[in-house]
């Protein structure tokens, strides 16, 4: 361990938070664009997984708070809607410049927060700076359509221009895995779309969504368009069902999912839910790269991906060869002190996690899987690990692992991988392994799930690629361009050109 765990941000930062009587900073959360504390004055203590200790204070907001937020959105969103869709990307140009400015502070503050590894942090860092640069990409979405009434009884004479338009205010709800991007990833097409916006961040990970709304506030963005609500999960369902929020961009557990869509019964609703990826490996695949990327995938970021490889079918007759290359790749994977440099896996989120894990593992070798590596946990910290041969009986071929595991499954053939994968409640993404261009098209066309990734492990990334789930993974689409939509209404104004004498007229009948 490297000595006590401290939050230390860049003078930019000093706002948001003042130091506590014990040092412990205390975040402030941002309505309406100021830096306040919530309504009770009550905050909740943030433990860090690193060691456990408390590494800040936040806000524990109430009903007050969020009603608060949403007015602030609700009352300012026309400031942004005035603004030109150039000065909305404008916006987004000077928060990219301040996040890569100050990428140390928002790479560590993960690393802090969450337990993620300092080398993986900086990935999510860029990736927030990169998907601000594509705003350009986004705000050409917000464009419409001319329909022709003339080839309908009904609308002969007319004709219908489909307008866009802001849903008004976006409630959105992040979770704890990506804490910078995952949020901001709702923010930044939102606001583009001239909506304003309420957040509620993970209380696991509240300070990197604080750390981004002080970008917005700097690069001058309206005051109250961007709120950020601080506190307990069932503020998110309260935000959910508020009558002034239109729509609900949710990204969490499918079970808390359903309760935010309970609650935003009659809302435009986006719900990115749990994920659990079975990659397939044929018997013709480049085994070498395959073992290397089911290592990669299942084990960044500590395996808490929705889109992390969780299973791995391979067929029988290569098993033992795709075995031994796994088995190559996994030594490099030191588990250790997340602030290390040379760690490439840190804790998990919190010790409960890392237990919840570790039962799915222990079911797996009570029911028979052959335990190859790892296997233990101490406190946050999961070993990463490899099981052979799992049973279809062992939980966790069909629970979201969310945790460092690669659980293996000899399989029979192509019809077998495709058996289970069928089973499986979710349907965020796969992936096959193969170098038949025909069994790659119909494993792909045949398996049930939002995105299939062909010789490499599935991710998301800053979402150049539109993703989302089918089965109990989700509803709708993440990605630049993709995003932006389900934040908009359509509006159809329909125009009767008759009195123009532009009407066209319908030809007699004989008949
Ligand atoms: P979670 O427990 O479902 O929490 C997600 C968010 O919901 C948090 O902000 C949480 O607040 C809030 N929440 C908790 N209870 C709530 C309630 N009753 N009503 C409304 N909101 C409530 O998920 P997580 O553990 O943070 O994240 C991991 C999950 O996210 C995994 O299942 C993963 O697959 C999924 N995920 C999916 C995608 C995707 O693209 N499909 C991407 C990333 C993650 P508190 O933290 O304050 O409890």
């Amino acid at each position: 361990m490297m000595g006590s765990v401290e939050i230390k941000l860049g003078r930019i930062f000093s706002e948001i938070y003042e130091e506590g009587p014990d040092g412990v900073p205390e975040f402030k959360t941002f309505i309406d664009g100021s830096w306040t504390r919530s309504s009770e004055g009550t905050t909740f203590d943030l433990r860090t997984p690193i060691d456990g200790s408390v590494i800040a204070r936040v806000q524990r907001c109430n009903e007050s708070d969020l009603e608060r937020a949403v007015r602030a959105a609700k009352e300012n969103q026309r400031k942004i809607r005035s603004l030109a869709a150039i000065d909305r990307i404008e916006i987004m140009e000077e928060v990219a410049r301040i996040v890569k400015n100050h990428a140390d502070d928002f790479a560590m503050t993960i690393t802090l927060e969450m337990g993620r590894a300092i080398s993986e942090s900086p990935g999510e860092v860029r990736a927030v700076a990169e998907r601000l640069r594509l705003a350009m990409e986004d705000s050409r979405k917000v464009s419409g359509e001319y329909i022709p009434g003339d080839w309908s009884p009904d609308t002969v004479g007319k004709v219908a221009i489909v307008l866009r338009e802001p849903v008004g205010v976006v409630g959105a709800i992040g979770p704890f895995n990506y804490p910078l991007f995952i949020p901001s990833a709702k923010v930044i097409p939102a606001i583009l779309g001239a909506n304003s916006v309420a957040v509620k961040p993970s209380s696991s990970t509240p300070i990197s969504m604080l750390m981004m709304a002080r970008a917005f506030q700097l690069a001058g963005l309206p005051e109250g368009v961007l709120n950020v609500v601080t506190g307990p999960g069932y503020l998110g369902s309260l935000l959910a069902a508020h009558r002034d929020v239109g729509m609900v961009s949710f990204t969490g557990s499918t079970e808390v999912g359903r309760e935010v869509a309970r609650h935003g019964v009659g809302k435009m609703l986006h719900l990115e839910l749990g994920g659990k990826a079975y990659a397939i490996v044929l018997d013709d695949a480049d085994l070498k790269l395959s073992a290397a990327k089911c290592v990669e995938g299942a084990f960044r970021n500590a395996g808490q991906r929705c889109d992390a490889v969780s299973a791995v079918l391979v067929q029988e007759s290569v098993a033992d060869e795709f075995v031994e290359e796994v088995m190559k790749q996994v030594t490099e994977w030191r588990l250790g002190d997340p602030r290390d440099p040379s760690t490439k896996m840190g804790p998990l989120v919190n010790e409960q996690a890392a237990e919840r894990v570790n039962g799915l593992v222990r079911d797996a070798v009570e029911k028979g899987s052959v335990l190859l590596h790892g296997g233990g946990r101490e406190r946050a910290y999961h070993q990463p690990t490899v099981l052979d041969r799992v049973p279809e009986s062992a939980k966790i071929l069909w629970e979201e692992t969310f945790g460092p595991v690669i659980p293996i499954v000899r399989v029979r053939d192509e019809e077998h991988a495709l058996q289970i994968a069928e089973r499986s409640r979710y349907g965020l993404d796969a992936a096959v392994f193969t170098n038949n261009f025909y069994r790659m098209w119909r494993v792909a066309k045949a398996l049930r799930v939002g995105e299939v990734t062909v010789n490499d492990y599935p991710r998301h990334g800053v979402g150049f690629f539109p993703f989302g789930g089918v089965k109990d993974s989700g509803l709708g689409r993440e990605g630049i361009g993709y995003s932006i939509e389900e934040m908009m209404v359509i509006k159809t104004i329909v125009f009767n050109l008759e009195p123009a004498g532009l009407g066209k007229v319908r030809r007699t009948r004989t008949s």
